[in-house]
């Protein structure tokens, strides 16, 4: 099949919805539910794109008479990689990046996990010569199965909080975290609950190998990976409270539009079959399954060009308040820009940099270079916060008082046209800039932005001290300790001297 368009991504969606509940009802049809509708169709719109002519050869390749999203190429030289990050930020610009889990970020995963497959065969559960439990066979064909149907994944890779001093088979019931139940000859049998999945409104869910895992033995049942169709029986969806009320999109620009939502998944008993099956069991291979198949580069590749789009959002919109509004004299408002032009050119840099020391890995994959990305997935959660404030800070009371469009067409209508016009545009134009820069910094759906930005690639201090560990500081003291000791003994300076 290839690359889809929105049409029949929406067909998909109807025909085989996932089992969703939002305000305690069931959605039967998420493509026509008034929660879930606007979303749906944004993201058919974000199929689309990939066959307008003007994205078409950038946003699809051609393999074996085949076209396929883009963020499915392996990338086999620095071009290759340059043109997928290219891709990941025209498709960013759809939703002024403000949609953290598009498809393309767990295009990325299963492309990484598929060429590096073989990391998979390493787990004992593993049977060599059985076409069903070859986890290794079993990731390769599934990320041709994704590529092929072009199928939009939702993920969830962390237990349920309920107690971080414990560790999963310390809970009061052993089956809140998600485990292994039993085997059947079909395949295994899993129960509890993962916490967070964004991006419900999907075909399928991933639950790769979670990092987190604190466990003593080297087996366990809490170590896993799968995938399944989001309406397999027995799991359920649970979704947050909607931010799509119904507004109209000039009222609610981006909550109206690309409210993503985020869903607690509950597993009742659900049968995983052997095919569907990537890991079992093994302790150690499940906590580095991001890294050792480099799923977490090609993701964090994806993560770095979605941010500067994310952040030229900001930039645009900072600046067309300040031309609104007339403020760009004052040095302070010209100080505020300057902090996002800052932060813009570090992640654009970083991107860059990714690239720049892209290396080919064992498989021929070209893999961009670890040491940017990781500075960028530590320092936007960082800086993040400071985004929304500098719109805030720039708009003030503009971004409060703003009459709805029913406002503007209401009896009030032309003292509002007057009153609230800005020194370079309409009240209609400047209301609508307004309405945006709220829903990027203020609204329920801009606050959920601040909390994902923090957390959407882990817990940012454990992300620290994975950066501590991993990153090779030693060079440096060495050249330090090389300085002391020179400085000790000046060449020429006899001791006493
Ligand atoms: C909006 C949003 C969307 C998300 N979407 C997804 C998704 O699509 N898929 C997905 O899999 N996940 C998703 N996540 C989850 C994300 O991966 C987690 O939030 C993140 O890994 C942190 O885990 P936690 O939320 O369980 O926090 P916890 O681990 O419960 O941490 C809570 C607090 O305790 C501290 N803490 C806990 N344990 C430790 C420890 N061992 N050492 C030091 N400090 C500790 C943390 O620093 C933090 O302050 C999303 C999260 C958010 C907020």
């Amino acid at each position: 099949m290839g690359a889809i368009t929105g049409q029949q991504f929406l067909d998909r969606l109807r025909d085989n919805p996932p089992t969703l509940y939002i305000d305690g009802e069931r959605v039967t049809d998420p493509t026509t539910h008034p929660a879930t509708r606007n979303m749906a169709h944004s993201l058919a719109g974000l199929y689309d794109l990939q066959h307008q002519p003007q994205w078409r050869d950038l946003l699809t390749f051609e393999e074996n008479g085949q076209r396929y999203a883009t963020s499915f190429m392996v990338p086999r030289t620095k071009e290759d990689l340059a043109r997928i990050g290219e891709a990941h930020r025209v498709r960013a610009n759809y939703a002024l990046g403000f949609l953290g889990r598009a498809p393309d970020y767990m295009n990325a995963n299963v492309m990484a996990a598929g060429t590096g497959a073989e990391y998979f065969s390493a787990c004992s559960a593993s049977v060599a010569g059985d076409e069903k439990r070859d986890f290794a066979a079993n990731m390769r064909r599934y990320f041709e199965f994704v590529r092929d149907n072009d199928l939009c994944l939702t993920h969830a890779l962390t237990n349920p909080q309920v107690n971080r001093a414990k560790q999963a088979s310390e809970m009061p019931d052993p089956y809140i975290a998600l485990g292994v139940v039993e085997e059947t000859e079909e395949g295994v049998i899993v129960r509890g609950a993962r916490m967070m999945a964004t991006l419900p409104i999907a075909d399928e869910i991933l639950v790769f190998p979670s990092t987190v895992l604190k466990e003593n033995a080297d087996k366990s049942r809490y170590a896993m990976g799968f995938a399944l169709p989001c309406n397999a029986p027995g799991l359920s969806f649970q979704c947050r409270e909607p931010f799509d009320i119904g507004r109209d999109p000039e009222d609610h620009p981006l909550g109206s539009r690309f409210d993503e939502q985020d869903a607690f998944v509950i597993f009742d008993d659900v049968l995983v079959p052997w095919e569907r099956v990537f890991l079992l069991y093994d302790v150690e291979l499940a906590n580095k399954a991001y890294a050792g198949t480099e799923a977490v580069l090609h993701m964090a590749y994806q993560v770095v060009n979605l941010k500067v789009a994310k952040t030229e959002a900001f930039l645009g919109t900072a600046q067309a308040i300040v031309n609104a509004i007339g403020s760009g004299q004052f040095q302070h408002v010209q100080s505020k820009v300057a902090e996002i032009i800052v932060m813009l050119e570090i992640m654009k840099a970083l991107e860059v940099a990714a690239v720049a020391g892209a290396q080919p890995n064992a498989n021929g994959v070209m893999t961009p270079a670890r040491g940017p990305l990781d500075a960028a997935r530590n320092y936007y959660p960082a800086v993040y916060a400071r985004l929304p404030e500098l719109l805030q800070l720039l708009g003030a009371s503009g971004i409060i008082m703003m009459p709805s469009k029913a406002d503007r067409e209401g009896p009030l209508g032309p003292q509002i046209q007057k009153y609230l016009q800005a020194g370079a545009a309409s009240a209609d134009e400047r209301l609508k800039l307004f309405r945006l820069a709220w829903d990027m910094s203020m609204s329920s759906f801009g606050g959920r932005q601040s909390l994902y930005e923090k957390f959407f690639f882990g817990d940012p201090v454990r992300m620290h001290s994975a950066l501590y560990e991993v990153y090779n500081k030693q060079p440096y003291v060495e050249r330090i300790q090389a300085f002391l000791n020179q400085a000790a003994q000046p060449e020429g300076v006899a001791a006493d001297d």
